[in-house]
């Protein structure tokens, strides 16, 4: 017997609609790529947004398109991609970090057939257009006034182009399963991946990350999205403020700590999102100026580990409550926050500190197992670590195009490639991607334990772990180590401080000292170019 409930498609402008009627005040900061910061409403952006989706149709574009998005966090991009899912075509956020031909390529396997375009990057879109033959039309994100000279055909400015739409149009309506969105992950292994979302998906996973021991944000928040809309939908921000009615800060292109700062201060930001190496900026930025931050509630940190010593400085100097967060493109990207379960509440100090470098629990929604590689599940007793794999209705079922369909079995579980273990209260501990691990004597080293625990002397500012070549070993560890500007620790200094921490036989080998650890386009450190680097390396 089937119920008897209305059926209401779960479908993504159903979230704009929202904001737009309950929350039409609620502001939406942006700091422009033109420059100055400005002001909208999510009133102004849901009319704007069916003025994209209107406009659109006219120009030929529907159901299925991929439409490309090259852009900053700002209300335009947001106005964009519910334009773009409300005439149920797909937006596709590409990562400008990546090489122009990296680019191209994934625009090419999507065939994009529009791109909106911020200003920053129309060189960049110049340079590979003749390489885009699927590529109809290219909308440059902003008014006549700031619209450049441009070879790009078929180029306009977004502001004249949404001028000939009045916005008289209603949402067009299919089945929640219709793809919304699609994200290429960065192919650190082999060729770039599509992650295809569908509506479904999307809001499921917006409702999903709002609850109070995901994200637990409110109306009442004021949230920062730092990390890029590009880098796996803005881990879910720009659904899930909306969805709720916060209030929106949009950084635009400038990440650097200053600019952050002012954005948290002028605003009074409550709630904040971004990987490690933002947070870097932002603490050196308050350390050299002697700021604080009153205002800042919560800042959940991911994409790479969050390091112990991280946590510490934001919660004992700023009195701000960290929230250690683990995902990936696949899963929207949400997998596991650290917030505090009540056996852990009381937990205090390093002990505290201890669960929260831990990358956290799932919330409804995931669920997770580790396994060794013939699937047999591993206990959950914190230490036993094997392959992360997980499920759920905002996980990908498959990747666009059927390229790495090995990592998806037939019971429904997504092989993440990360190596982890669980305890008994459910926290999930990453101790390394699989290709990244370090075999020394046929034992697993974790190097994002080394890693933590190195970048915790207090002049380390940036420290990676890679396994070199070994004799006797195979593999041992390899310590490389970014010196803070003005300090000059030693190898001694530097292992002596990480002496009787971790396990003897874990210990890294040597140190290496380097200007800069080279990252990979979503920040994390790209291992592959620092193995290479280190090939040849001669461990004492
Ligand atoms: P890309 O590979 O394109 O950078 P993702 O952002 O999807 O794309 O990367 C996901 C991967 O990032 C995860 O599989 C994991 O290895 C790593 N990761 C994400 N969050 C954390 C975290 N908190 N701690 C350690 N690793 C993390």
């Amino acid at each position: 017997m089937l119920g008897l409930m209305q059926e209401w498609p779960l479908l993504c402008h159903k979230i704009v609609d929202h904001a737009g009627i309950q929350h039409p005040n609620r502001e939406i900061v942006s700091r422009s790529v033109e420059g100055p910061i400005v002001r909208t409403s999510y009133a102004e952006v849901r009319k704007r947004a069916l003025r994209v989706a209107q406009r659109l149709e006219r120009d030929g574009f529907g159901l299925g398109d991929r439409i490309a998005t090259l852009a900053w966090n700002t209300a335009r991009h947001i106005e964009a991609w519910y334009g773009i899912m409300g005439i149920g075509a797909i937006y596709h956020t590409l990562n400008p970090r990546l090489f122009p031909e990296q680019i191209a390529w994934i625009m090419n396997h999507a065939e994009d057939k529009a791109l909106f375009v911020d200003l920053t990057f129309v060189p960049l879109v110049e340079k590979i257009a003749a390489s885009l033959p699927s590529l109809k039309k290219v909308i440059v994100l902003t008014d006549a006034a700031h619209m450049p000279a441009t070879t790009l055909p078929n180029a306009v400015a977004y502001e004249d182009w949404l001028a000939e739409a009045d916005g008289d149009f209603a949402w067009r309506s299919f089945d929640e399963n219709t793809a919304a969105g699609m994200c290429y992950t960065s192919g650190t292994t082999g060729e770039p991946k599509g992650v295809l979302y569908s509506h479904r998906s999307n809001v499921l996973h917006a409702m999903i990350a709002c609850m109070p021991d995901a994200m637990g944000i409110s109306s009442r928040d004021v949230i920062l999205p730092v990390v890029p809309m590009f880098h796996a939908n803005a881990w879910g921000l720009g659904q899930s403020a909306p969805m709720i009615g916060a209030k929106l800060v949009m950084p635009g292109g400038r990440m650097d700590g200053a600019s952050i700062y002012e954005l948290l201060d002028t605003e009074k930001v409550t709630f904040t999102a971004a990987v490690p190496t933002v947070w870097l900026m932002l603490l050196q930025h308050l350390e050299e100026t002697g700021k604080k931050l009153p205002h800042l509630k919560k800042v959940v940190i991911g994409g790479s580990a969050c390091p112990r010593a991280m946590t510490k400085k934001f919660q004992e100097d700023y009195d701000v409550q960290v929230c250690h967060a683990w995902g990936m493109t696949e899963m929207s990207p949400l997998g596991t926050l650290g917030t505090i379960k009540p056996e852990y509440t009381e937990l205090r100090g390093e002990e505290r500190l201890t669960i929260q470098e831990k990358q956290g629990h799932p919330p409804f929604g995931v669920e997770m197992k580790v396994t060794d590689d013939e699937n047999r599940e591993h206990p959950w007793d914190g230490k036993t670590f094997g392959r992360l794999k997980v499920r759920g209705p905002a996980v990908a079922r498959a990747y666009y195009g059927g390229a790495g369909q090995e990592q998806f079995d037939e019971e429904g579980w997504f092989d993440t490639g990360d190596v982890a273990h669980i305890d008994a209260n459910g926290y999930m501990q990453i101790t390394d991607r699989a290709k990244d691990v370090i075999k020394s004597g046929g034992e697993w080293i974790s190097t994002i334990d080394l890693e933590n625990l190195a970048v915790g002397h207090p002049d380390v500012a940036e420290a990676a772990v890679i396994g070199v070549k070994h004799s006797k070993w195979g593999e041992r560890p390899l310590l490389v180590v970014v010196r803070k500007p003005g300090r000059e620790p030693g190898r001694s200094d530097i292992l002596g401080f990480m002496q009787g921490k971790v396990a003897k036989w874990w210990m890294p080998d040597d140190v290496a000292f380097v200007q800069e650890i080279p990252h990979t386009a979503t920040g994390k450190v790209q291992k592959t170019t620092l193995r290479d680097q280190f090939r040849d390396y001669r461990l004492p």
